[in-house]
C-alpha cells in the first residue's frame, strides 16, 4: 500500500527517528562531489505549488534529481489553475501522467489530506495553510541533532508569528514526541489560542521564552496571511520582539539560532545575529535536501 507524509501529528517517535537517521546518511550524498544515487531511478516526482516558495520547491526538486528521479514543477501561475481548474482535477491529471510522488503546497489547511485518497501517488505535504509543514520540522530537528547530539531534554524557544505558522505546529508535534521542552514567545495578537494544549509554555514576550534555551528559532512575520494589522509596525516589532545580540544573551551560551526562511532581515532577527557564528540558517537549507531525499526514498522503497 502506498504511504504519504501529510504531517508529523500522526507519526510515532520511532518513525521520526528512522527518517532522521536516514537523512543523516543522505546528507553525506548532498555534501559529496558526486550527488547521484539511483534510489528513485525511473520514478517521477511532481511539485505542485499553489503558494510561493524558493527553498522548499528547489529542495524537493534537487532531492528528487540527486536520487535519479524525473522531476517536474507546477506553479499556480502559468498553469491551468489560472484557467479555473480545480485542485482535485489538477491532481488527478498529474496522477494520470504516472506521478509516483506528488509534493503539494497549498494555502488551504488540509488540502493534501483531501487529495491523498484520490491519487495513486504518494503525497508529501510541503506546507498547507496554517496547519503543517512536516519536512521543515524534520530538517529543523536534523540540524538540532547535528549541533546538540540529541533532541531529548533540549529547550527550544520559538519566537514570532505563532498564529499563522505551520512550521511551529509541525515542530511542536515532532519535538514533543522526541522529548524536547518547547516554549513560545511573541505578541499576544500573534499567539494561537489554545496552543498551550499542545504541551508548550507560552509567553507574550521574547525574554522569558528565551531564557536558558538551547535552540532559538525565529518565525517569519507572515504579512501575506494577515487580514488586519496584528502589530503596529515592522519597526516596533523588531524593538519588542526581534532577536538581537543582547536578547540572545538570555539563552544558553552555546545556543544555536534558527529560522525557516525566508528571513526578513532586521525584523525577526538582527543582521548581526543572522550572519553570526551561532546562526545555523544555511545548514538548515542543506539539511532540507537530505531530509526530503530520505522521506521520498522511504515512501517509495520502504522503511517509512
Ligand atoms: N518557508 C516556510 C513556510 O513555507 C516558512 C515561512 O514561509 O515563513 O511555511
Amino acid at each position: 500500500m502506498k504511504q504519504s507524509l501529510l504531517g508529523l501529528e500522526n507519526l510515532t517517535a520511532e518513525q521520526i527517528n528512522n527518517i532522521l537517521s536516514h537523512a543523516s546518511e543522505m546528507k553525506k550524498v548532498v555534501l559529496s562531489d558526486n550527488k547521484k544515487i539511483t534510489n528513485l531511478q525511473g520514478k517521477t516526482v511532481v511539485n505542485l505549488f499553489y503558494e510561493n516558495s524558493t527553498r522548499t520547491r528547489t529542495s524537493f526538486e534537487l532531492a528528487a534529481k540527486y536520487m535519479g528521479a524525473n522531476a517536474a514543477n507546477i506553479t499556480s501561475s502559468g498553469s491551468s489553475v489560472e484557467k479555473g481548474e480545480t485542485l482535485i482535477d489538477t491532481a488527478e491529471t498529474l496522477n494520470a501522467m504516472g506521478t509516483d510522488i506528488l509534493v503539494m503546497r497549498h494555502s488551504m489547511s488540509g488540502a493534501p489530506n483531501v487529495i491523498e485518497p484520490l491519487v495513486d501517488a504518494s503525497v508529501i505535504n510541503a506546507g498547507d495553510g496554517m496547519h503543517e509543514h512536516p519536512t521543515q520540522a524534520l530538517l529543523d530537528m536534523l540540524t538540532m541533532i547535528e549541533h546538540k547530539g540529541h533532541i531529548e531534554g533540549l529547550k527550544v524557544a520559538i519566537i514570532g508569528d505563532v498564529y499563522h505558522s505551520r512550521v511551529v505546529r509541525s515542530n511542536i508535534y515532532g519535538l514533543k514526541k522526541l522529548g524536547a521542552e518547547v516554549t513560545l514567545g511573541g505578541p499576544a495578537t500573534l499567539m494561537a489560542k489554545d496552543i498551550d494544549k499542545m504541551g508548550v509554555k507560552t509567553f507574550n514576550n521574547v525574554q522569558e521564552a528565551i531564557i536558558d534555551a538551547d535552540v532559538v528559532m525565529a518565525l517569519r512575520i507572515q504579512l501575506e496571511r494577515q487580514k488586519k494589522g496584528l502589530f503596529p509596525s515592522i519597526r516596533e516589532y523588531f524593538k519588542f520582539f526581534g532577536i538581537d545580540e543582547s536578547r540572545l544573551k538570555l539563552a544558553k551560551p552555546d545556543a544555536i539560532v534558527m529560522h525557516p526562511g525566508p528571513v526578513n532581515r532586521g525584523v525577526e532577527l538582527s543582521s548581526t545575529v543572522i550572519d553570526g557564528d551561532r546562526s545555523v540558517i544555511t545548514q538548515q537549507v542543506t539539511s532540507g535536501v537530505a531530509v526530503r531525499m530520505a522521506v521520498m526514498d522511504m515512501l517509495i522503497n520502504g522503511g517509512f
